[in-house]
């Protein structure tokens, strides 16, 4: 997101206890706000749940795995044009590249932090084959994935120090002034909180709880979208939404999501 023009948001009367941070503030506990605190480190930043710890994310749900270029027989120059090849000519060359040549690196890093991926006897990664890869480069742990990725960044971001976790801490507002961003107003349990920073990084999820039929938490409603544009920030490209081609319409909200990797395996 790049600034837009605007003047100072006009600040929303409110009764809050103002906190200071002490560092950037992080919007969202899920893969991205609990990655970017653990990097972050010995950085001071607060992370901020909208509800309970692991509740309500993504990320907890996920299933298949990760794509990464960790084969013998791969790289990423073919994860690369594999994805541009998928992505009927809507991608970004060079966002592509740059994501599929950093895979490996996160994997690892993924790893160093205490993910258990599934691996063989040989203590080689496992990896599985899903829809559009021409090579066997999903990175997995059974068939929940996201939710041993959230248990081991949540358990190294408890170890972190300098990270202080907040849950049912619902962000409402990105409070400016003239000179940029001043903090967020946070709703808690005990009242409405003032947390001041002049740092915000945004890592709420999806969107996929605005339509009727999703297979995202219902509370990926967009909120860090609508608080950015608030605070007068540019939205680009924000229709590049994933639509899941399989879910079971069995007559449950969120719908269950039939995994990838029945394109692959
Ligand atoms: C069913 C399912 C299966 C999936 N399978 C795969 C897969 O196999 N492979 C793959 O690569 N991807 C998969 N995905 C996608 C992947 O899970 C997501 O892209 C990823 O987890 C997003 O992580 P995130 O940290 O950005 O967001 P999330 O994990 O959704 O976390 C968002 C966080 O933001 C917080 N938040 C939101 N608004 C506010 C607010 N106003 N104030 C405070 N906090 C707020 C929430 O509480 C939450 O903590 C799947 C997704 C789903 C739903």
């Amino acid at each position: 997101m790049t600034p837009r023009q605007t003047s100072a948001t006009p600040r929303a009367p409110h009764a809050a206890t103002v906190i200071e941070a002490g560092g950037p503030v992080i919007i969202g506990a899920g893969l991205a706000g609990l990655s970017a605190a653990v990097e972050l480190a010995p950085l001071p930043c607060v992370v901020l749940s909208a509800g309970a710890l692991s509740i309500g994310t993504s990320t907890g749900w996920a299933q298949g795995g990760v794509a990464a270029a960790m084969g013998a027989d791969d790289n990423a120059e073919l994860h690369t044009a594999d994805t541009i090849a998928a992505g009927a000519g809507l991608c970004e060359p060079e966002a592509v590249a740059a994501i599929t040549a950093a895979g490996p690196a996160a994997i690892d890093w993924l790893t160093e932090q205490g993910a258990r991926f599934d691996r063989d006897v040989t203590g080689s990664l496992k990896l599985g084959l899903e829809g559009a890869h021409s090579r066997r480069r999903i990175v997995h742990a059974g068939d929940a994935t996201g939710a041993e990725l959230l248990r081991a960044m949540l358990t190294a971001a408890q170890h972190t120090a300098s990270v202080s976790l907040w849950e049912y801490a619902l962000v409402t507002e990105i409070l400016t002034d003239a000179d940029g961003v001043t903090g967020v107003l946070v709703r808690t349990p005990t009242g409405m909180i003032e947390l001041r920073t002049a740092q915000v990084l945004l890592a709420t999820g999806g969107i996929g709880g605005l339509f009727e039929h999703t297979t995202n938490p219902l509370s990926s409603r967009g909120q860090g979208l609508a608080l950015a544009y608030r605070a007068g920030a540019t939205l680009r490209d924000i229709e590049m939404v994933q639509f899941h081609p399989t879910a079971l319409d069995v007559g449950i909200d969120p719908m269950p999501l039939v995994s990838e990797a029945v394109r692959g395996e």
